[in-house]
């Protein structure tokens, strides 16, 4: 019987780990400047902290940890929009796990739970249907967030809603948008960054062709890469070749499930019932203009912040002011040298954003600081 191991036994493989770190230190020996990689994707930082990549590299190679967790870059404000909404009465709110831990200016969504609002983490998005439909009394909202992979399930969401005629089932969208905050990290002066690993989740969805314009208006090779380490030690590979040959394309290394125009299927269904909003401030990073995306006029009677906008503040809300989330996020700063990581602000008592999810930047370095390698 095939085991589960022996599908991913080759993309951990220690002797062709080995092969590649070799060839990576013999190319990046001509590299005319260091090459300092954004992986964006949290999943990527997971998998580079948790086989102790950084190690396999020649030091004129160095990973900066990109703002691509959703859970990371949800500003307080918009948390404490939720708990508002979660105070309403007669409301439910449901959001997805990590989001139920993120501190917000009055403590977590988990917190407010403990006080006895009624929110609800789920596992599946389209939960939210039977939730609405055994609570007709109620008014049912989700808390929407992630980037371009979880926007269709929340589009796919709002139609069977329709579809069913569960007039209880509201939105309060916070789906943010990878290209954008791209741009914002490149506009930033102090930055280093000057390649890419592209998110795989988000090019399965979007495509690999999204990150052209800051390929070519940045001159930034971007390799999109699959989770394994053999993924991305040869997207880096693949990264030190492209700066070599002076070359700034988007290359596909997961090609086994990202193709360069995406999932069409998915985006159609998005883009019937939501559009790009002027602006959004992400955690880190600040505002960021056409950054995150709204419902459509259309489908305004099912938007909570329309619905319920006059008791929404719309105040930006600052971190503890002891968290570097925000300069982490910018890529200007590594979770240890934040004077409290794995002291005051742990996995159990996250201070900040990005010690909570486990694609967060902090919470990775917590777990996998001194943890296995693969060789
Ligand atoms: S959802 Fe997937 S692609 Fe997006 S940040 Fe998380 S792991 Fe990366
Ligand atoms: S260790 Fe905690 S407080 Fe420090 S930057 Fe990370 S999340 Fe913020």
């Amino acid at each position: 019987m095939l085991e589960l191991k022996s599908l991913y036994r080759v993309f951990r493989d220690p002797d062709t780990m080995a092969a590649l770190a070799a060839s990576i230190a013999k190319d990046a020996a001509h590299l005319s400047e260091p090459l300092n990689i954004m992986e964006v994707c949290g999943g990527h930082t997971h998998t580079i902290m948790k086989y102790g990549l950084p190690g396999l590299l020649p030091s004129n190679i160095r990973f900066i940890h990109g703002p691509g967790c959703p859970v990371c870059i949800m500003p307080k404000e918009r948390i404490d929009q939720a708990a508002i909404l979660a105070a309403q009465p007669g409301v439910i709110l449901l959001t997805l796990g990590d989001m139920m831990r993120v501190p917000g200016s009055h403590g977590s969504l988990a917190q407010q739970r403990a006080k006895g609002l009624d929110i609800r983490a789920l596992y599946d998005p389209l939960d939210a249907l039977a939730i609405a439909r055994d609570n007709p009394g109620k008014t049912v909202i989700y808390f929407a967030i992630g980037f371009e992979t979880s926007t269709p399930m929340t589009a796919v969401l709002l139609e069977q809603a329709e579809r069913l005629g569960l007039d209880n089932l509201l939105f309060h969208i916070n789906h943010v948008l990878v290209p954008p905050a791209m741009d914002a990290v490149m506009a930033e002066p102090a930055t280093k960054v000057n390649a890419f690993i592209g998110p795989a989740h988000v090019s399965v969805i979007a495509g690999a062709d999204i990150y052209r314009p800051a390929a070519d208006k940045y001159h930034t090779p971007v390799v999109v890469s699959g989770f394994e380490p053999v993924d991305l030690m040869e997207s880096i590979l693949r990264l030190v070749r492209q700066k070599n040959d002076g070359r700034s394309e988007v290359e596909i290394q997961y090609s086994r499930a990202v193709t360069a125009e995406g999932n069409r299927t998915a985006q159609a269904k998005v883009n019937q019932v939501m559009e790009v909003r002027d602006e959004f401030r992400w955690r880190g990073l600040g505002p960021i203009p056409k950054s995150a995306l709204k419902l459509r006029d259309e489908y305004q009677h099912r938007d909570a912040e329309r619905v319920y906008g006059e008791r929404l503040p719309i105040v930006e809300i600052d971190d503890h002011k002891a968290c570097q989330c925000g300069d982490i996020l910018r890529g200007l700063a590594d979770p240890t040298d934040c004077r409290v990581f794995g002291r005051g602000c742990t996995p159990q008592t996250p201070l900040g954003s990005c010690m909570v999810s486990s694609e967060g930047a902090c919470n990775a370095y917590y777990r996998y600081s001194g943890g296995p390698n693969v060789l």
